[in-house]
């Protein structure tokens, strides 16, 4: 597949890697390597001010062997059709390797968010939800918050869905990430950052880190790296610097999250933050630190900045944030990672039990909630740790090769013929 996506581009390569080393046919490959679906969708809502907005949306279902296609809705100024295959292959992989019944998939609209007022972008989104209906349900694509959305669109799309079929409720689970008012589940807003941090604390222990005594860098703080900062503080680690799309601010002494987070609450952004010393956002990844969280955008450790990274090991909060030239920089420099298709795959684990939550009518508790995510999140990266040191595999390696080798059995277990 041609693309000019750094997102796609990297999917494809560390699945082509992977089908290397799993000796997997060419049929096979192919079967599974595809995206199934590729879907392009224009919507043009009326807007307050009587104008039309003219906004293009995809949706990509990659795989389903495991079950129907899970994934976030992406909403910024660039995304593309290619960004989200990408995504949408990652999501496959994630799924298979965190263990839950679902394939991957993920969508996007074109918009930059910070662009619009909550009415128009609350418009937008069940445009959106509208145009895209017969590509979303419970059997097909369960969409959820990733960046540029939230927990209110998840609302949003809810209520669209519900209202469209004249019920208070929907046939089974429509999305994922909602307020726990109306069908949500306890803990998902914290899901993905704590996924972080517990992976962060089980790679500690590998490599005897006291979690107390390490200083973090995080980039991006939106949902993921906001929560992993103060789920971090928790455990007594600092986190000395924290760049945003608009700046960085950075305090040796440590950041005071709670302060920062109600700073960004009524400034938008880390900028002019009293408690530290501004940093120019790209120096996020010159911070002499122990721990190094991109939590941002895709693409970020690049040729031009993985030799200035000075961390013990990398742990991936957002979604492709290596690309393979630095990641094999990386491994030569003995820098572990913890990829993102295990470190932040919480999120998704925790969909999952708002999905069975909603479709047995059932309530979990917090303590529930979070004691089978951690559980799910250690078990699993012991599995990746285990088959990397196993193999001599770098743990990306290792993820794949256990989150392909799933998606290949389910295929065989299903049959190759239609
Ligand atoms: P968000 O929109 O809540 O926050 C994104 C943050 O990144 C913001 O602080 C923004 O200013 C910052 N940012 C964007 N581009 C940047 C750049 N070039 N430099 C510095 N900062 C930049 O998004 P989110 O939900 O926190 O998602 C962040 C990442 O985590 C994405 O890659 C997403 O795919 C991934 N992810 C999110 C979830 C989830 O549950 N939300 C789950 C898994 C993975």
């Amino acid at each position: 597949m041609q693309t000019n996506s750094s997102i796609l581009s990297t999917a494809l390569h560390n699945f082509e890697q992977s089908a290397k080393r799993l000796k997997l046919d060419s049929g096979i490959r192919q079967k599974i390597g595809q995206p199934k679906e590729r879907i392009e969708i224009n919507i043009s809502p009326v807007m307050p001010s009587g104008k039309l907005a003219h906004v293009r949306c995809f949706i990509v279902r990659h795989h389903d062997a495991l079950g129907p296609a899970k994934g976030g809705i992406r909403m910024t100024a660039d995304v593309n059709l290619d960004d989200i295959t990408g995504l949408a292959m990652e999501m496959t992989w994630k799924t298979s390797l965190i263990g839950v019944p679902f394939g991957g998939g993920k969508s996007g609209i074109q918009l930059d968010p910070s662009t619009v007022t909550p009415q128009e972008k609350e418009i937008i989104i069940r445009g959106f939800t509208r145009g895209a209906s017969r590509h979303i349900g419970p059997e097909i694509y369960i969409p959820a918050p990733d960046m540029g959305t939230n927990e209110n669109d998840m609302a949003h799309i809810r209520d669209c869905v519900s209202y469209s079929e004249g019920t208070s409720i929907t046939k089974g689970c429509y999305v994922t990430g909602k307020p726990v008012i109306i069908g949500g589940i306890v803990g998902r807003s914290q899901a993905t950052g704590k996924g972080v941090v517990y992976t962060a604390l089980a790679m500690c222990n590998k490599l005897d880190l006291d979690i107390a005594d390490m200083k973090v860098a995080i980039q991006g703080f939106g949902n993921v790296g906001a929560i992993t900062a103060a789920e971090f503080a928790k455990y007594g680690a600092k986190t000395i610097a924290i760049a945003d799309i608009t700046g960085g601010i950075a305090n040796p002494k440590g950041l005071d999250i709670d302060a920062l987070q109600k700073h960004v609450k009524t400034k938008g952004s880390v900028n002019g933050f009293a408690g530290g010393q501004p940093i120019e956002k790209e120096k996020i990844f010159e911070i002499d630190c122990d721990i190094l969280v991109p939590a941002a955008a895709g693409s970020q450790i690049t040729l031009e900045n993985v030799k200035k990274i000075k961390t013990r090991f990398i742990a991936e909060g957002a979604n492709a944030p290596t690309t393979p030239e630095a990641d094999c920089v990386l491994a030569e420099r003995k820098i572990p990672v913890i990829p993102d298709i295990l470190c932040n795959a919480g999120g998704v684990f925790v969909s999952y039990l708002e999905y069975t939550q909603e479709t047995q009518r059932e309530q979990m508790t917090l303590a529930e909630v979070e004691g089978r995510l951690e559980t799910r999140m250690k078990q699993r990266f012991e599995d990746v740790h285990k088959l990397a040191e196993q193999k001599k595999l770098t743990m990306r390696q290792a993820a794949m090769d256990l989150a392909v080798s799933r998606v290949v059995e389910a295929v065989f277990a299903r049959g190759l013929y239609p």
